[in-house]
């Protein structure tokens, strides 16, 4: 008899034999899931191996195989084993993320409903003698075309009873079957066809070259750096065609939040019709796990050849695979924040080399990584200079917060709106123009400034803000573990200020200033505690575009990809939140952020206009965002990664120690680098020594969370693919008790 080697469902890391019974031989594959006793239980898990022979003497046999056919494909079994190993995992959390839930459940997860198809007849008089209502059923189906029951009833306000009479009389059939639920019905209802563009010479040039490796069957990895409105999307779309056109399918990733119901539309739109059609298969957040299920089975049946999707759906199971594209590809969304901590730009480059496929890589402002691998021939660089209107990309004026809180010292008051700001609004109110305001809470840090002159308290080794802990009234650097107190006042000699503030204004207390400085304006505010449901989001964007709002007030979330002619203000109100993050990406990401943010003024006719302020006007990240320079930005920043041998020079994994009883955890946290440190001595990688450092422990920024203290280490090393598995392999040597939880994040986006 054969022997199947299972993972089951539990995250422990290992796999065990099972007999396969006679009955099921012909079911059981390599990727089939199934169902297997376990101890007294029975559990679901995966086929990984089948083997004529086992090292266990006495085995079970597997109880039931799950599913019509094998879910997991070999490239997407490969996949999650390169991430296991690379991102630290067992492989059981790995396929956890390769799979939605809804796909591994033992119960079918298909809808069921009744469809109904008209009999044709011989006889018209049958027809002529039907009760008026069964008539009119009959004649609305359509020959050869089904429909489901409900739809019928529903269009012609009739009961199931009426259909039951036209079944009986032999003029109809009623039976029941899967039926697909369609997540973006209401969308398709809608759609106008639309085909490819004329290309500018710049798009000609990245699409060119692209279509060529999509032809030759090359694994290339693109990165389009295109700025906003450039043309990058259309891009996509043709080359999404020539893939089709070779017969291999794709899959487009973008920000959740940019998964809008208007980017769908555009890659849906474009493959309704012609001779490419196919369906699109959407994977987000939002879906329904019905919806969810279906979509997947969609692409999985080769039904739908191009997926669109957030972060996982590069796991999505198209096969063959010809394209990938992560548009955004700079969006630290793409990094999961939870185990397996996978990076689906990163998986995205790994499964394209692993099938064979392109992989193209979008952004107006690339990540330092990125652009490091365009520069030294890793990727291939594309460029697109231009906005395809050639509209101009719009004034950025920044506003010395210094200056503006000198001079309402004098006059007793604080600043939150300097007096360009404020007269920027007011002109926009009066032209009947709309403005967006912009204030970054992301994360829980505060810095710590001196209003006056600008000081802000950074790390005396890391050149990184540092973070004030509050409770002990200190200031802390995570990464050295530099712990200093925190100051009364200003310790700059020339200023020494008693007026230190700690902590930024959030954007409820804009709200409020607003509200007071122009009681006219119609004003919304946006961010995570005003949307309480998930259709609030589109709700206050669509009363934006209608013109129903004057001044959009919000976070992140209404940074990103939105497109509204009438904004011809961004007004930007304090820069400096994300540049002292205690983070090392802090400039990267205000560069980002402030480009992003600004890309949002000026989309219609009249040039738009941005306001920013900031406390450190002529830091290279505000500097350099100002006049729209990336390459600047690059430059200057690159020059900091190298000298502190940060990414891209090295990479990092972080590894965090968790758990209630402080002691116990910088316990555990010190044993954790005794026995790392043991397993990193001498590693190779091909031959040559592999370089690494270890630091800490010491406590998280977030000493303390959800009442559980923190400690961290971090690992740098110049060949994570030879640190990644002594990391998972350091897991079965950590023997903790429960009460503490260590987590391995191999490329954090997140060092808090
Ligand atoms: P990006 O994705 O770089 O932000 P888009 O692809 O959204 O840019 O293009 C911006 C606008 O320009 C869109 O309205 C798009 O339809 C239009 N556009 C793109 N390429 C062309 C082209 N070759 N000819 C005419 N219009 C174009
Ligand atoms: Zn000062
Ligand atoms: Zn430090």
């Amino acid at each position: 008899m054969k022997i199947a080697r299972v993972r089951v469902d539990l995250a422990i890391g290992r796999e065990f034999d099972y007999l396969i019974p006679d009955e099921l031989e012909s079911r059981v594959e390599v990727g089939v899931r199934v169902k297997a006793p376990f101890g007294k239980r029975e559990l679901l898990g995966w086929v990984v191996e089948i083997s004529d022979q086992s090292e266990h003497p006495e085995l079970k046999p597997i109880i039931d195989v799950i599913g019509g056919y094998s879910l997991l494909t070999e490239s997407t079994l490969k996949l999650a084993k390169w991430i296991a190993r690379y991102y630290a995992c067992p492989l059981e959390t790995a396929l956890k993320s390769v799979f939605p839930t809804t796909v591994r459940k033992e119960k079918s997860g298909w809808k069921e409903a009744l469809f109904i198809e008209r009999i044709e007849t011989d006889e018209p008089d049958n027809v002529e003698k039907l009760p008026p209502k069964q008539k009119t059923l009959w004649d609305y189906l359509k020959p050869g075309e089904p429909e489901t029951l409900q739809s019928c009833l529903a269009a012609l306000s009739i009961t199931a009873a009426v259909a039951r009479g036209l079944e009986k009389k032999q003029l109809a059939r009623i039976w029941s079957d899967k039926s697909l639920r369609n997540p973006t019905q209401i969308l398709e209802e809608t759609l106008v066809a639309t085909k490819d563009l004329e290309l500018s010479s710049d798009q000609r040039h990245a699409f060119g070259t692209i279509r060529t490796s999509i032809q030759r069957g090359e694994s290339r990895n693109y990165l389009l750096y295109g700025v906003t409105g450039s043309g990058k999307t259309e891009v996509y779309l043709q080359a999404l065609a020539e893939c089709l056109r070779q017969g291999r399918g794709a899959i487009v990733l973008v920000p959740e939040i940019a998964l809008t119901p208007q980017t769908v539309e555009r890659f849906k739109a474009r493959f309704m019709s012609g001779e490419l059609k196919t369906e699109v298969a959407v994977l987000h957040s939002h879906l329904s796990s019905g919806e969810r299920h279906d979509e997947w089975h969609k692409i999985r049946q080769g039904k739908a050849r191009i997926v669109i999707g957030a972060r996982s759906a590069i796991f999505s199971p198209v096969h063959p695979l010809g394209l990938i594209i992560v548009d955004e590809e700079h969006e630290g969304s793409y990094k999961q924040e939870e185990a397996p901590r996978y990076h689906a730009r990163d998986v995205a480059a790994y499964r394209a080399r692993m099938e064979g496929a392109v992989a193209v890589f979008g952004s107006a402002t690339p990540s330092m990584e990125s652009y490091t691998n365009a520069l030294n021939g890793k990727y291939e660089l594309l460029r697109l200079d231009q906005r395809i209107d050639d509209r101009r990309m719009p004034v950025v004026r920044v506003v010395d917060m210094r200056m503006e809180s000198r001079r309402e010292k004098r006059k007793g008051g604080r600043t939150i709106f300097s007096v360009p700001l404020k007269e920027a609004i007011i002109s926009r109110l009066e032209k009947g123009e709309q403005t967006i305001l912009f204030l970054n809470r992301r994360g829980y840090a505060t810095s710590m400034l001196c209003p006056e002159c600008g000081y802000v308290a950074e790390c005396p080794n890391c050149s990184l803000a540092l973070t004030f802990h509050f409770k002990e009234n200190r200031l802390r650097c995570h990464l050295c573990g530099h712990d200093q107190a925190a100051h009364k006042k200003c310790p700059e000699k020339e200023c020494g200020s008693p007026g230190i503030r700690y902590s930024g204004i959030g954007t409820e207390k804009v709200e409020e200033v607003l509200g007071k400085l122009f009681p006219k304006a119609r004003m919304r505010r946006m961010d995570s505690d005003t949307l309480k449901r998930k259709t609030d989001y589109e709700v206050i964007l669509g009363a934006f575009r209608r013109g129903q709002i004057d001044i959009l007030l919000g976070t992140q979330m209404i940074a990103k990809g939105l497109h509204f002619p009438n904004v011809t203000l961004v007004g930007i109100i304090h820069a400096d939140l994300t540049l002292h993050a205690p983070d090392f990406r802090a400039a990267e990401r205000t560069f980002q952020l402030l480009t992003q943010v600004a890309g949002r003024a000026g989309r219609g006719d009249v040039e738009g206009e941005v306001v920013v302020q900031s406390f450190t006007p002529f830091h290279d990240a505000i500097q350099h965002a100002k006049r729209h320079d990336f390459e600047g930005f690059y430059d200057a920043e690159i020059e900091f990664r190298k000298q502190l041998q940060y990414p891209p020079f090295h990479r990092i994994a972080l590894i965090t120690v968790r758990g209630e009883d402080e002691q116990a955890v910088e316990q555990a946290a010190e044993e954790v680098r005794i026995k790392l440190d043991k397993r990193l001595q001498g590693i190779g990688w091909k031959g040559k020594k592999v370089s690494w450092e270890l630091r800490g422990p010491s406590p998280a920024p977030l000493a303390r969370a959800e009442s559980k203290y923190r400690y961290q280490l971090m690992l740098k090393t110049d060949r994570m693919s030879a640190v990644g598995p002594v990391l998972q392999e350091l897991r079965q040597y950590l023997k903790f008790s429960k009460k503490i939880q260590c987590v391995f994040d191999v490329d954090p986006m997140n060092l808090i």
